[in-house]
């Protein structure tokens, strides 16, 4: 098994980060654990949650991205929030899965001896559509499925109300992808961070940082949201997710550097 990051800044929480950069993590109950998110499925991550868990436990992907779901093959059964279905069997697919391959070929995580062909004519795993609002016990503590759209039209956040920590994804980061096909428009993650801000959390997880953030940062990704115009920003590409039209912006907060990458007009 590959080396993966870990830390554990609650009790009950542990935070994984693999070495593509996604991380997943486990949110641990007294009768039952939440594993949020699932990476890639590059190696068996089961394994690895599994011997930190001694209750039964549920699998729910923040969004249908390949980098969070395509591990989800490894369980028996995942949860996907429903307005994201299409894009998880889509990022499910021969297509996605070998550009997942090649990227690990690059970052040299895999040689000959990995069953690339196994890897990537997996089949999609058994999945359920989970709701927005709805609310998980874990015996000690409760967790709430919050709809953060924006980065995906499907994307949630996972809010444990007893500890007011939420889980956020790919859905409120510091470098938040806007420009996809499946993004919604701007206006739409603006009026969504509003309205998360307004739900009682202090702390919150992003999907791909090792780091647990004050609820004060959200103030930055609305101030970059709103600030950002072609005018101020500086046009971007990225491999393999090319689209037209596409711009960064960014600025530092202390040592944070926080921007969106968002296309405009939006197609
Ligand atoms: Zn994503």
């Amino acid at each position: 098994m590959m080396n993966f990051n870990v830390m554990n800044p609650y009790p009950f929480i542990y935070h994984f980060r693999d070495p593509q950069g996604v991380c997943f993590s486990i949110i641990k109950g007294e009768s039952k654990a939440i594993v949020v998110d699932c990476g890639y499925g590059i190696f068996n991550i089961r394994e690895l949650v599994e011997s930190y868990i001694d209750t039964p436990y549920i699998v729910i992907c923040t969004h249908g991205h390949m980098d969070h779901s395509s591990g989800a093959y490894l369980f028996d059964e995942v949860y996907i929030p429903r307005l994201d279905e299409q894009l998880y069997i889509k990022h499910n697919g021969i297509e996605k899965r070998t550009k997942n391959i090649e990227s690990a070929k690059k970052l040299g995580l895999i040689d000959e001896t990995y069953n690339c062909t196994e890897y990537i004519n997996k089949k999609l795993a058994n999945y359920k559509l989970i709701d927005n609002g709805t609310i998980l016990d874990l015996g000690n503590m409760h967790v709430e499925i919050i709809g953060m759209e924006g980065h995906t039209k499907g994307s949630i956040g996972l809010l444990i109300h007893e500890h007011k920590l939420l889980f956020t994804g790919d859905a409120a980061i510091s470098m938040i992808w806007m420009f996809l096909e499946e993004s919604t428009d701007k206006k739409t993650y603006i009026n969504m961070l509003k309205r998360v801000m307004k739900l009682d959390f202090t702390h919150f997880i992003t999907g791909h940082l090792m780091t647990v953030f004050e609820k004060e940062i959200f103030n930055h990704y609305l101030e970059v949201a709103e600030e950002s115009k072609p005018e101020n920003s500086i046009p971007v590409t990225f491999q393999n997710f090319e689209r037209p039209n596409t711009y960064q912006y960014a600025k530092k907060f202390g040592d944070l550097n926080i921007g969106i990458c968002y296309q405009e007009p939006k197609e």
